[in-house]
């Protein structure tokens, strides 16, 4: 069982269009996939109707927060026109909006003038604009030397651009997921930069919001950060899922299909859809 569950196009953050993605999934030999770009369907929509050599079900990667911590959580296997997902994916437009103005204010303030301008070059949809393209406007301008840079010194975690104030709720989020009928699943849980102590309080309040999976396969964890993940998931009886995250083809520890199987002893999340039939896959 070949799969991946977690992936960008240019509907959000990603490099490649959502039909180019979705080619690179077809190379990649996959039974399984799906686009789950940041707080958007259009992506999806793009390219929903197509004939693919894989099962492709509906997905997207919500913003949220939880204790004063940006959280993603993903959605997969549901109904992707339920008003509960189009309600959340309203929200989060509007609340990337208004996060883009804060940031834009915030760079501004330290020298750096009209990047909300400079980025939407990047990403021409207010709506969606997102902190990888402030980054490709620091870089174009000379600010930094390269995104990477710009996470570190402006855009990540703990920094000025580190605007978490607009994002919905997480549990609010895994409730729209599955109202909409789909598999709520905690996204790349070692992102967060957390001791394991908070992670584990993390992953119990997302399972008591009724989260039903959490990612196990993700790009750059190492072996040990795994075992302890999955003795988690197999202790509170969570699924697990993964993906590698692609978002461009320059990312090489991040391409399309790159992701480890799950373990036998622990449920695939696809054994929880209640749209797409396991058989078929
Ligand atoms: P946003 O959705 O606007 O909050 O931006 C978050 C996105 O920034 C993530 O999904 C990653 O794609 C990207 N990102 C996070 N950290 C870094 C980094 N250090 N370097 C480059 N991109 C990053
Ligand atoms: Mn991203
Ligand atoms: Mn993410
Ligand atoms: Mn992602």
């Amino acid at each position: 069982m070949k799969f991946d569950l977690h992936c960008h196009s240019t509907a959000s953050d990603g490099k490649l269009s959502p039909q180019d993605v979705l080619a690179c999934a077809a190379s990649a030999s996959l039974n399984l996939f799906a686009l789950t770009d940041h707080d958007t369907l259009q992506g999806y929509h793009a390219v929903a109707d197509g004939d693919y050599p894989f099962t492709f079900i509906p997905g997207i990667e919500l913003s949220s927060v939880w204790s004063g911590v940006s959280i993603h959580v993903v959605g997969l296997d549901f109904d992707p026109v339920h008003p509960a997902i189009t309600a959340a994916v309203t929200n989060l437009r509007h609340a990337r909006e208004q996060r883009a103005y804060l940031l834009d204010k915030k760079l501004a303030a330290k020298g750096m003038p009209n990047t909300l301008a400079g980025a939407l070059q990047f990403c021409p949809d207010l709506g969606q604009v997102g902190r990888p393209h402030f980054a490709d406007f620091l870089v174009q301008q000379g600010y930094v030397s390269s995104a990477n840079q710009a996470f570190d010194l402006w855009l990540g975690s703990g920094k000025i651009g580190d605007i978490k104030t607009e994002w919905p709720t997480m549990e609010s989020c895994v409730e729209a997921i599955i109202a909409a009928g789909g598999v709520a699943v905690l996204a790349h849980p070692l992102r967060y930069k957390m001791t394991f102590s908070k992670l584990r309080r993390l992953i119990d309040v997302f399972k008591a919001a009724g989260g039903q999976a959490v990612e196990i396969s993700c790009s750059q964890v190492n072996p040990d950060q795994r075992r302890q993940l999955c003795h988690y998931v197999k202790q509170l009886g969570l699924a697990g899922s993964g993906g590698a995250d692609f978002h461009s083809p320059e990312w090489r520890w991040a391409q399309i299909g790159q992701v480890e199987p799950i373990p036998a002893d622990i449920t695939p999340v696809w054994a929880l859809f209640q749209r797409t039939s396991c058989e078929l896959i």
